[in-house]
C-alpha cells in the first residue's frame, strides 16, 4: 500500500498537519517519534495559545490534538523513524522495521532544547525550569530568575524576563559572551540583570511545595560553590533539530535545520517540512501549528496536481 502523506512528528506542527490533511481526505498516516506530543507534553500551564483564556496544561492541549486529528481519520502509529529514502519516489520510511511508503511526507519532528545533564532539571522541569521565556517568564512577575547560557537565546530571554522579573541573572561558563554586540549592550545597560561569569549551574534545588527555590553554582575560577537564590531557571544553552535520521536525504543548513524556500518546501518535491525543524527562530506551539497548516495545504496541491 502507498500512502498518500506520512507525517514524522506529533507536536503541534505534525497534528495540525494531520487534522488538516484528514479534513482534506488524504488519510495521512502519523508517526509519533519517541515523545508523543513533542515539547509541550513537558511544560506545565500553556497560556498563550489561542483559545484557552483560562490557560491549559501543556500535556492536555496535546492530547486534545491529538484527539482532533484522530477524530477526522489520522492513523496514529507509535514509533520512531529509523531510515528514510527520499531519492526514490514513492519514498520510503522505516519504522521499527516496517517500511511504509509514501507519495508525500510532511516532516514535523521539531527541535529539543539542550539540556545540562543534571537530575534535577528533569525533575523540576514545569516547576520553575523552563526552555522558553516567551511561554513562561509571565508567571515569574516580581520573582528573582537565573538564565543559564551566553548565547543570542540567553541574552534575548534575560532582556525579556526583565519585563517580569525583579532580577535576571545570566549564568554563563566562561568570562566572554558568545552573543552579539547588540544584545550584549543592551543587557549590560539593563539594571535588572546581573552576570556571573565563569560559573556553572551544579545542581538546583527546590522548596517543600516541589518548586525551584534556587541553583547551585560553582565558580571555575576560583572553584567556590554557593546558593543563588531563584524561582525561575531558564535553560538557554541553544537547540539540536531533530534531524538525524534525514541527513543526506533533504536540504539542510550548518546546523542541521532543514532549509525551506516558499514557506514550507524542502528541495525535493512532494517532502515538506513544518515548525521548529526549520524555524529556530519563533518556536513557538502557534508559529508551528500554522507552518503545519501549510505543510498539508501544500502537500495537498502537490498530491492533486500529480494525480
Ligand atoms: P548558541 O549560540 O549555541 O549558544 C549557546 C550558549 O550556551 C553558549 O554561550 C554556550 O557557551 C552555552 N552552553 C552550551 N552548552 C552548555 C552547557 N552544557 N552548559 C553551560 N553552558 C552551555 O545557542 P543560541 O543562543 O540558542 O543561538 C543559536 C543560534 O541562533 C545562534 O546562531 C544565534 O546567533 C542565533 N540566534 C540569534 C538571535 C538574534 O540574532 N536575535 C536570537 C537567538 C538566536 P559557550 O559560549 O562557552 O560555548
Amino acid at each position: 500500500m502507498i500512502r498518500n502523506l506520512v507525517i514524522i512528528g506529533s507536536g503541534p506542527a505534525g497534528l495540525t498537519a494531520a487534522i488538516y490533511s484528514a479534513r482534506a481526505f488524504l488519510n495521512p498516516l502519523l508517526i509519533t517519534g519517541r515523545e508523543p506530543g513533542g515539547q509541550l507534553t513537558k511544560t506545565t500551564v500553556v497560556e498563550n495559545f489561542p483559545g484557552f483564556p483560562e490557560g491549559i496544561m501543556g500535556p492536555e492541549l496535546m492530547e486534545r490534538m491529538m484527539e482532533q486529528a484522530k477524530k477526522f481519520g489520522t492513523e496514529i502509529l507509535s514509533g520512531e523513524v529509523e531510515r528514510v529514502d527520499f531519492k526514490k519516489s514513492p519514498f520510503v520510511i522505516q519504522v521499527d522495521g516496517k517500511t511504509i511508503n509514501a507519495l508525500s511526507v510532511i516532516i514535523a519532528t521539531g527541535a529539543s532544547p539542550r539540556m545540562l545533564g543534571i537530575e534535577a532539571e528533569k525533575r523540576y522541569m514545569g516547576h520553575g525550569v523552563s526552555t522558553c521565556a516567551t511561554c513562561d517568564g509571565f508567571f515569574f512577575r516580581d520573582m528573582d530568575v537565573a538564565v543559564i547560557g551566553g548565547g543570542d537565546t540567553a541574552l534575548e530571554e534575560a532582556i525579556f524576563l526583565t519585563r517580569f522579573a525583579r532580577e535576571v541573572t545570566v549564568i554563563h561558563r566562561r568570562d566572554k559572551l558568545r552573543a552579539g554586540k547588540i544584545l550584549q549592550d543592551r543587557a549590560f545597560k539593563n539594571s535588572k540583570i546581573k552576570f556571573l561569569w565563569n560559573s556553572v549551574v551544579e545542581d538546583i534545588l527546590g522548596d517543600d511545595e516541589g518548586k525551584v527555590r534556587g541553583v547551585v553554582v560553582r565558580d571555575k575560577k576560583e572553584n567556590t560553590r554557593f546558593v543563588k537564590e531563584c524561582k525561575g531557571v531558564f535553560i538557554a544553552i541553544g537547540h539540536e533539530p531533530n534531524t538525524a535520521v534525514f541527513k543526506g536525504q533533504v536540504e539542510m543548513d550548518e546546523r542541521n535545520y532543514i532549509v525551506v524556500r516558499d514557506f514550507v518546501k524542502t528541495n525535493i518535491p512532494g517532502i515538506f517540512a513544518a515548525g521548529d525543524v526549520h524555524d529556530h527562530r519563533f518556536r513557538q506551539a502557534i508559529t508551528a501549528a500554522a507552518m503545519g497548516c501549510m505543510a498539508a495545504m501544500e502537500a495537498e496541491k502537490y498530491l492533486s496536481e500529480r494525480s
